[in-house]
């Protein structure tokens, strides 16, 4: 019996492993928009030089307790870059097939076969679209019109390669990089060449993530690969030349990949033993997911400081406070106050069971924004939604605004 229920666990692992070492990102196309526009945009190096250092401090401040025991939730927005097929189609991917990757995305971030730590960092489909209307957070666009996007993909911005400028195809569908993490979903990237590629952590018109069709499953380590990326994470091998050298780690906050606890090692190198040290934990590198070795499994401590520290600063910090995945954990109803009518049309009402003369009232707009507030004077309170346009709010109101309410507008 013993005997059999080990052979059932070998076997489950086995298949674990398996499913992980499908996803790794041999083919990640960051590096080659980020040496680039080291080299060529000064705007971008600044804002690269300037992120590090507040990284660093925040790093370096262990005390600051925004960078443990928080969780953040990051409302992403999926356009599916097709090529004219039927929905579930080809590239064309289906909502479930999405639905799963970003909850096999969380389940890496929340270290669910805990080989690794906890991020404490999920990722939810957006439900409020920039308009404030519902939306399962998926846009599907034909792109088969942009130029040599059908025959080559996208290209990404600095490289060579003869697929469609990536602009042109970003500015198809884009929501506010302040407010969603965007992912693009492709046919390809430069014919085939790569899988995927995300942007380090500025902003603009580049922000996002860009990943092929067939790699956005719930199975997929390029998925976390490149939102590591896009959490400013390097690869574990980062200072290799290219796998030419072992890298520098003289300062390891500030070498190699700047994480202390990924020994440096060259790109190619995953085997029992690291050829360039000895020291640290070997398994957190050559199994990490900034890695490109078969099997990878983990981030690590020193990887979920860096991508909390990064978070919490512009640009990435307004994410922490978008409403685009919605009110969430937000009662539309309370024992103390009735909010009515929802939807509304014109006025909204609020009632009261207890004293809330001299408190206030707040509508927010779906990217914060103070849109209408008032003092409560009596226990009928009736607010004037005037011209507000159609969408979804948020009323708060109450002592301290402590109550907030999902009211929508018609
Ligand atoms: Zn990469």
């Amino acid at each position: 019996m013993k005997k059999a229920s080990n052979f059932i666990l070998i076997i489950i692992s086995l298949l674990f492993f398996q499913m992980e070492s499908m996803g790794q990102s041999a083919q990640c196309g960051t590096d080659y928009i980020h040496i680039n526009r080291m080299q060529t945009d000064s705007a971008y190096r600044t804002q690269i030089l300037n992120l590090e250092s507040n990284v660093e401090a925040n790093n370096q401040n262990h005390a600051n307790n925004n960078l443990k025991s928080t969780l953040y939730t990051i409302p992403v927005v999926v356009h599916v870059m097709h090529l004219g097929e039927s929905t579930g189609t080809g590239t064309n991917i289906s909502e479930i097939q999405i639905q799963q990757a970003i909850a096999g995305l969380n389940d890496r971030f929340r270290n669910v076969n805990a080989l690794g730590v906890d991020v404490e960092l999920e990722f939810c489909l957006a439900s409020i679209d920039p308009n404030g209307n519902s939306t399962n957070g998926i846009n599907r666009v034909d792109g088969s019109g942009v130029v040599n996007y059908s025959a080559n993909g996208i290209t990404p911005s600095g490289n060579p390669c003869s697929g469609a400028i990536e602009t042109a195809i970003k500015d198809l569908s884009r929501w506010p990089v302040s407010d969603y993490y965007n992912i693009w979903v492709v046919s390809e990237i430069c014919n085939g060449s790569f899988v995927g590629y995300a942007s380090y952590p500025v902003g603009g018109l580049y922000d996002g993530l860009v990943i092929v069709s067939t790699s956005m499953t719930s199975n997929s380590g390029t998925l976390p690969h490149e939102v590591g990326h896009g959490f400013f994470l390097y690869h574990t091998f980062n200072g290799d030349g290219g796998n030419v050298s072992c890298p520098v780690d003289t300062n390891c906050l500030i070498d190699g990949d700047r994480v202390c606890d990924t020994p440096p090692h060259k790109q190619s190198d995953c085997g029992t033993t690291n050829p360039c040290t000895l020291a640290g934990v070997w398994d957190n590198s050559r199994y990490n997911y900034m890695a490109y070795c078969p099997l990878v499994n983990r981030f690590t401590q020193g990887q979920k400081v860096r991508i909390r520290a990064t978070a919490i600063v512009a640009p990435r910090a307004s994410l922490l406070t978008s409403v685009g995945c919605g009110p969430l954990g937000i009662d539309e109803s309370s024992n103390m106050f009735s909010v009515f009518p929802n939807p509304a049309q014109s006025v909204i009402n609020i009632k009261s069971n207890i004293n809330l003369i001299g408190s206030f009232y707040v509508i927010y707009n779906n990217i914060g924004q103070t849109i209408i507030k008032g003092e409560i004077t009596s226990d009928d309170t009736i607010i004037e939604l005037g011209n507000l346009s159609v969408g979804i709010y948020l009323l708060s109101v109450g002592e301290n605004l402590k109550q907030t309410f999902k009211v929508i507008k018609e």
